[in-house]
């Protein structure tokens, strides 16, 4: 099953009953109970310009300094700090009393049944699915997000379900959902919703999945890592410069948590979305994928994505195909063994080969797997192992 369901729907196909959504709305409930659609609800947290109060979805942030006055959050580098009453740039989060607080805790205006190469993930688990959750609020600001009704909003201006981490965990398990994913907007925004529901998971037995900008400061992540089986992580552009005009961040931040994840052990690939005319440089992609070799090693797909015109980058056609094929041959050469062209359907770039006897072993219609030649994790041609996380591998 795929696509965008009501919590009517999510709850009946996963069978949720009411016990449990009592258990989530007891357990964090500031406000009043009852999930109501966000136009009811909105002004609750700025009404008439009076301090802010925490409502049902807040819960005290999770990395945070504080004076008592002013709070500063931690979790990512912009390191907002804010006086009382001030909104986070992410605008999840907010000083309420000295205090700071995430607004999105069990909200999520986003949630779907995804087939896992759809985050994209081709080396974990393949053909199996993930159930992927999202809460309104991003620390970038891109000019060509693909999610910008959700990822540029604040939390009361979308319309959101009531879902707690138990309750996420639970329709995981109901419904025999192997893993979940904290994606779409940015699920370092939502980190204290995420954290908390990637604990129960693998208490649970499941499997997590952060689909991410990977702007986060390390000891946040260090503390996620540990619950994290996968993830997928934007490496947006390998120019510092690109990253300040067209996302709003900076570069290091995101090389610091690949190479974090990388020691943690935490299987990820790697996405660049090619941007005609910021993203599409020959010897920037060049150095970028001799920097992924140097400190990360040859085994880390990368995804080379197509740009289509959105949001307020319109001005721009979508990434000639031929561009998308000449950064994955540079990168193949370059010596990165598993290069992967995205939202080019029916492209040979979409097919895992192996890297040593290079016959087929995953062939792609799209998200979706029509021949797969892996057993135990080894090529059942040349009986390579192939990096990655595969069932009985
Ligand atoms: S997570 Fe949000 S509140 Fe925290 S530093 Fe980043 S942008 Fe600011």
């Amino acid at each position: 099953m795929t696509g965008l369901i009501t919590r009517k729907q999510f709850l009946k196909t996963f069978g949720i009953g009411a016990a449990a959504l009592v258990c989530g709305s007891q357990a964090y409930g500031f406000f009043s109970k009852g999930g109501k659609k966000a136009k009811s609800i909105k002004g609750h947290i700025f009404e008439n310009d009076a301090p802010p109060k925490p409502w049902k979805w807040s819960i005290e942030a999770f990395h945070y300094a504080t004076d008592g006055n002013k709070v500063q959050c931690q979790v990512c580098p912009n390191r907002c700090t804010l006086s009382p009453g001030d909104r986070s740039i992410c605008r999840s989060k907010v000083n309420i009393g000295g205090k700071l607080y995430s607004l999105v805790y069990g909200n999520p205006c986003a949630i779907h049944v995804n087939p896992i190469e759809k985050k994209p993930l081709n080396h974990f688990y393949p053909g199996t699915s993930v159930i992927s959750i999202a809460t309104a609020g991003c620390n970038f600001r891109c000019p060509n997000c693909q999610n910008w009704e959700i990822s540029q909003r604040k939390p009361e201006e979308v319309h959101f379900t009531e879902l707690f981490p138990a309750e996420v965990v639970e329709a995981a398990r109901r419904s025999d959902t192997p893993s979940i994913a904290y994606t779409y907007s940015e699920a370092v925004t939502f980190y204290e919703y995420t954290f908390d529901t990637a604990k129960l998971a693998h208490e649970e037995g499941l499997r997590n999945v952060l689909v991410s900008n990977g702007y986060i400061n390390s000891e946040p992540l260090l503390m996620l890592a540990g619950y994290l089986d996968g993830a997928n992580i934007d490496l947006k552009s390998f120019d510092d410069d690109t990253y300040r005009c067209l996302n709003g961040g900076t570069l290091y931040p995101v090389l610091n948590t690949l190479k974090t994840l990388h020691r943690a052990n935490v299987w990820f690939e790697i996405t660049t979305l090619v941007v005609p005319t910021y993203v599409d440089d020959h010897e920037m992609i060049k150095r970028m994928c001799g920097w992924i070799l140097k400190e990360l090693g040859p085994d880390y797909p990368l995804h080379f994505s197509r740009f289509f015109p959105r949001y307020k980058l319109n001005r721009l056609h979508a990434t000639p195909v031929k561009t998308l094929e000449e950064l994955r041959d540079i990168a193949l050469k370059e010596g990165l063994r598993y290069v992967y062209l995205g939202n080019v359907p029916g492209h040979d770039g979409y097919n895992t080969y192996c890297h040593n006897c290079h016959k087929t072993l995953i062939k792609r219609k799209g998200y979706y797997i029509a021949e797969f030649n892996i057993n135990d994790g080894m090529c059942k041609f040349c009986k390579t192992p192939i990096p990655g996380r595969w069932e009985g591998g």
